[in-house]
């Protein structure tokens, strides 16, 4: 199931921040947006880390609000993992960041498979995620004229079963 309000923050984040290249790159959306908390705007930093920093272990990424003055929101993603991977990290932080999954006093969120277990922010993360890599509207029209499965994943740069389930997703395939 797809949450409408995950694909339309990302059509928004898209609408403000995309330079319409591909494939869609997570970081200069992240910087050209600001989160807003209690009526004040923060920055949305994101931040490459090794496994072999404590706050990201095992996980491939998290998301959480930093207090400090100013406060900001990191999106933080394991630097050693595949750059389609990193993307798709970054996005699905960043989802979790606009849609106020992460706040002020409430837990950071980790990420170590993606799979969402039935937990409603991850579904709406990784709703999230695929609309702002794969917008609905350009997946459509790619693949009309490209099929194969490998150009359509290194097009948006996401992994071949990303597109493959997108494309499912969409009843294109
Ligand atoms: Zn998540």
């Amino acid at each position: 199931m797809t949450s409408s309000k995950a694909v339309k923050f990302a059509r928004k984040a898209l609408e403000f921040a995309w330079d319409k290249q591909f494939p869609v790159d997570p970081k200069r959306i992240a910087a050209g947006l600001v989160k807003k908390e209690d009526g004040k705007d923060f920055k949305i930093v994101v931040e490459t880390k090794s496994p072999f920093d404590e706050e990201l272990g095992s996980a491939s990424g998290y998301a959480e609000f930093r207090e400090g003055t100013p406060g900001s929101f990191v999106c933080a993603y394991n630097g050693l993992e595949p750059p389609y991977r990193n993307r798709f990290t970054i996005a699905h932080e960043l989802g979790h960041v606009l849609l106020g999954h992460v706040a002020p006093g409430k837990k950071r969120k980790r990420d170590t498979t993606f799979n969402s277990n039935g937990d409603w922010d991850e579904v709406d993360a990784n709703a999230f995620a695929a609309e702002l890599l794969m917008p609905e509207a350009y997946v459509r029209e790619k693949a009309k004229t490209m099929t194969d499965i490998s150009d359509l994943a290194s097009f948006f740069g996401v992994s071949p079963t990303a597109i493959k389930n997108r494309l499912k997703n969409l009843g294109i395939l």
